[in-house]
C-alpha cells in the first residue's frame, strides 16, 4: 500500500541514533529451555547469574503440575476483567494467602508489579497531595506518581528525607519506597520511614519486589523483618515474578485500602484478570516459598559466599545482604566490554546502564539464587578476579 505520511513522522531516526550514539543499545537474546541457573542463550550454554528466580522456584514441577490442573479446571484465560465475570475461587485463594504471609487484612491481585504500584500510588494519591519518593526507586513507581498528578518531593537518603519532612507544610501524603532497592540489592530503612510517616501524619508504601520469599520471617518481606506489617497507614506491594517464579503482583493493607482499589484503582478495573491457572501455579509457590525454609538459608549461604570471597579477592562491593549484587564499573562502553568478557567465559551476567542507573554508574548486576552450586559461584568469582574494571 502506497502511503503518503512524511516518511518519519515519529523522528524514530534521530532516536535511535541517539541511543546507538551513547553506547546504550540494548539487543533481547532467545533463551531455550528452563530458567535456572544453566540456559541457553542464542544457542550458547551458560550459567545464569541474571534471573530473579532467588529460590528456585520458577522452573518446581509442583508449580508445573498447579498451573497444568488450573487449566483443565478454567482454561488457559480468565477472558474478563475481576468486576465483569473474571474472578474465581483461584484468585481470592491466593489473595488471601498473600494477605496472611505478609500479616494484613486483605490482598488484592494485579497482573504486574508495574500496575500494582500505577494502581496504589495514583489511587491514593492526587491534586494537592504530596509524596516523598527515594530517587532509587523503581521506574514504575517513579511513573505513578508522574501519574498521579501529585507534588513529587525526591530524597536521597533518610538524613535527607528529614529535612524535607521538616519544610513539608501540613497536608495530604505519603513516602514511597523500594524495600530492595532493584540495582543496589540496599534494604531501605523501613522502620525508620514508618517512625516519621507517623510523626508527620503521612502513609507509608512499601514495594517488596526484591524482599518477598527473601527477607524477614518466612519470607514475608522487609516490614515482617523490622516487626511491621501492612496496617493501618502502610500498605505493601509484592511481586509474583521474582522469588515466586511466576507473574503477577499484589497489593496488601487494610481491608478498606483494598475496597478503596477495587473501587476505583484504574489499572485495576479497566484491564483482565491474570489467568486463574496462574492463581492457582502461584498459591502453590507461595506454600512452598513459606514452608521451604532451606530455599532461603541456601540463597542466604551463596550471598555470603560470594560477599567473602569476592571481598578477599578484593572486587568492590556495595553494602547489600540480598540476593542482588552490583559491581560498579562505571562507562557504558566499559559495563558492556565487561559483560563481554563474562559471556565468552560461559557466565550471563546483567549489564546495567543508564537511564537505569545514574550516569557514570554503568554495573554488572550478579543476582544469585538458592539454585545455584556453590561450584557455580566460585566459576563466576574466578571470572570476575580476570576482570581489570572492578578491583578495590
Ligand atoms: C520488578 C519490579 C517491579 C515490577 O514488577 P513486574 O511484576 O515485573 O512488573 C516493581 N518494583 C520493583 C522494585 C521491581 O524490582
Amino acid at each position: 500500500m502506497n502511503n503518503l505520511l512524511h516518511d518519519d513522522p515519529f523522528d524514530l531516526q534521530a532516536r535511535l541514533a541517539a541511543v546507538s550514539k551513547r553506547d546504550a543499545w540494548r539487543r533481547r537474546e532467545r533463551r531455550d529451555g528452563p530458567v535456572n541457573p544453566h540456559v541457553s542463550v542464542e544457542g550458547q550454554a551458560l550459567l545464569s547469574f541474571v534471573s530473579n528466580d532467588y529460590l528456585g522456584l520458577a522452573g518446581d514441577t509442583r508449580l508445573v503440575e498447579a498451573w497444568t490442573r488450573g487449566a483443565q479446571i478454567y482454561g488457559v484465560g480468565a477472558a474478563a476483567s475481576h468486576l465483569l465475570g473474571g474472578h474465581t475461587p483461584a484468585h481470592e485463594a491466593l489473595e488471601d494467602s498473600l494477605a496472611d504471609w505478609v500479616g494484613a487484612e486483605r490482598a488484592l491481585l494485579f497482573s504486574t508489579g508495574y500496575m500494582a504500584n500505577l494502581a496504589v500510588v495514583t489511587a491514593l494519591a492526587g491534586r494537592g497531595w504530596t509524596v516523598f519518593e527515594n530517587r532509587r526507586n523503581h521506574a514504575s513507581l517513579i511513573d505513578a506518581v508522574t501519574l498521579s498528578r501529585s507534588r513529587r518531593v525526591r530524597y536521597r537518603d533518610t538524613g535527607d528525607l528529614e529535612t524535607r519532612l521538616a519544610a513539608h507544610q501540613s497536608g495530604h501524603g505519603f513516602i514511597v519506597t523500594d524495600g530492595v532497592f532493584s540495582m543496589d540489592g540496599d534494604v531501605a530503612p523501613v522502620a525508620d520511614l514508618a517512625r516519621y510517616a507517623q510523626a508527620h501524619h503521612l502513609g507509608l508504601i512499601v514495594d517488596d519486589a526484591h524482599a518477598l520469599g527473601v527477607i524477614g520471617p518466612a519470607g514475608a518481606g522487609t516490614l515482617a523483618e523490622a516487626h511491621l506489617s501492612p496496617r493501618g497507614g502502610i500498605a505493601l506491594v509484592g511481586t509474583l515474578g521474582k522469588a515466586l517464579g511466576v507473574l503477577g503482583a499484589f497489593v496488601a493493607g487494610t481491608a478498606d485500602l483494598i475496597e478503596a482499589l477495587i473501587q476505583t484503582a484504574r489499572p485495576y478495573v479497566y484491564t483482565t484478570a491474570v489467568p486463574p491457572a496462574l492463581a492457582l501455579a502461584t498459591a502453590e509457590a507461595v506454600r512452598i516459598a513459606r514452608a521451604e525454609e532451606f530455599r532461603r538459608t541456601r540463597l542466604m549461604e551463596h550471598i555470603a559466599f560470594f560477599r567473602a570471597q569476592a571481598a578477599a579477592l578484593g572486587l568492590r562491593l556495595e553494602p547489600s545482604r540480598t540476593a542482588i549484587q552490583p559491581l560498579i564499573i562505571g562507562s557504558n562502553r566499559a559495563t558492556m566490554d565487561a559483560a563481554q568478557r563474562l559471556r565468552r567465559a560461559g557466565l550471563l551476567v546483567g549489564a546495567v546502564r543508564p537511564p537505569t542507573v545514574p550516569a557514570g554508574q554503568g554495573r554488572l548486576r550478579i543476582t544469585l539464587s538458592a539454585a545455584h552450586q556453590i561450584a557455580d559461584i566460585e566459576r563466576l568469582l574466578a571470572a570476575l578476579a580476570q576482570l581489570p574494571v572492578v578491583s578495590a
